[in-house]
């Protein structure tokens, strides 16, 4: 069975807190709001508890998790911090920003996926901050998704997903980015290799370092395997406008998310597209994708169509991502 505990985001109840703290210290399954999407957490330390999050969700196990911390200090405590990652957790923690380094010991081989490096990240959401603090251990939380589907932005979603395959959901709203956190590998101080675009612009992190970020080539990005599986898929599949270009053709009843409406775009054949969601902004499309994947895909049509983002500063590069993926397109 699984229990859900609905949680106010700014001051989630101790008891709830304490309950999901337990059964974190005991070995047990707990999803969580981030500020990005809901974790599926376990003690990180603990390879038992660990495996189960492979398990529940069906995930492959060479694919390594995010470490949640709650403090510099257990950062520190777990692995080898170096002067520019110092810098940027101090910058952007608590924040969607997730830094690889060589791991201690103490990070069981399960945590990362058997790679020497573990992938840390401090989450910005005041429910993930207190179960941490309460379990008194850093949390193991890859997205709150079975392995493959689009990531959970609220707790019915997980609750779809995972209902009977964990202990326990704090339902504490809907998160406010929608999408994961950016991914980079500050192994060698003087390098930053982007595993992942994510919650936090490229630019920022330029910016703070000096340091222009280098996108990996095929052989590092074996260092980051699970960057390589194909990811976020609804149930129908997907397929990618550009404005100015014709609409995709398909036959029967699509749906539409971006930011432009096409309806003026030429059109290959007579399309039906029956269901839309237009967005304000880059950010509103990368809050608004997953979830919109997810209600389309009960909704009884052919495929899903998604615009193309033009802008790739901000959350643009990330929403590229996320849509290549989902699409079945290896970046
Ligand atoms: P998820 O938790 O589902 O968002 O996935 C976490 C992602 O972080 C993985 O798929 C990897 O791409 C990346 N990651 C986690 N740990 C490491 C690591 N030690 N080295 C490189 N990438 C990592
Ligand atoms: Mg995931």
């Amino acid at each position: 069975m699984t229990t859900v505990s609905a949680v106010d985001r700014w001051h989630p109840s101790p008891y709830a807190i304490s309950k999901a703290a337990r059964i974190i210290q005991s070995g047990g399954l707990v999803a969580f709001p981030t500020e990005t999407v809901y974790g599926l957490g376990a003690d990180a330390l603990n390879a038992e508890a660990v495996k189960k999050i492979y398990i529940a969700k069906g995930r492959p196990s060479d694919n390594p998790l995010i470490v949640h911390v709650n403090s510099i200090l257990l950062f520190k405590a777990i692995v080898q911090v170096n002067d520019t990652a110092l810098a940027l957790a101090k910058k952007f923690w608590p924040g969607p920003l997730t830094l690889v380094l060589p791991a201690d010991d103490i990070i069981p081989s399960v945590t990362r996926g058997g790679l020497r490096t573990a992938a840390i990240r401090m989450p910005d959401n005041p429910v993930a901050l207190e179960l941490i603090a309460c379990a008194g251990t850093p949390i193991a939380a890859p997205s709150a998704n079975l392995s493959g589907r689009p990531s959970p932005t609220d707790a019915d979603t997980v609750l779809h997903d995972m209902n009977g395959r964990i202990d326990m959901i704090l339902d504490g709203g809907s998160t406010e980015l929608g999408i994961e956190s950016t991914v980079i590998d500050v192994s060698d101080p003087s390098r930053i290799l982007l595993l992942r675009p994510g919650g936090l612009a490229a630019e920022l992190i330029e910016k703070v370092t000096g340091i222009k970020l280098e996108i990996p080539d095929e052989l590092s990005k074996k260092k980051s395997p699970g960057t390589h599986y194909r990811h976020y898929a609804p149930k129908v599949p997907v397929k990618i406008w550009r404005k100015g270009e014709p609409f995709p053709s398909g036959s029967g009843e699509v749906a539409f998310m971006g930011i432009d409406d096409p309806k003026g775009s030429v059109l290959s054949e007579p399309i039906k597209y029956v269901r839309k969601i237009i967005f304000t902004s880059t950010a509103n499309y990368a809050h608004g994708l997953f979830a919109g994947f997810r209600k389309f895909e009960n909704e009884n049509i052919s495929s899903i169509v998604v615009q193309w983002p033009d802008d790739i500063t901000g959350l643009g590069a990330g929403l590229r991502d996320r849509i290549l993926r989902a699409a079945g397109i290896e970046r």
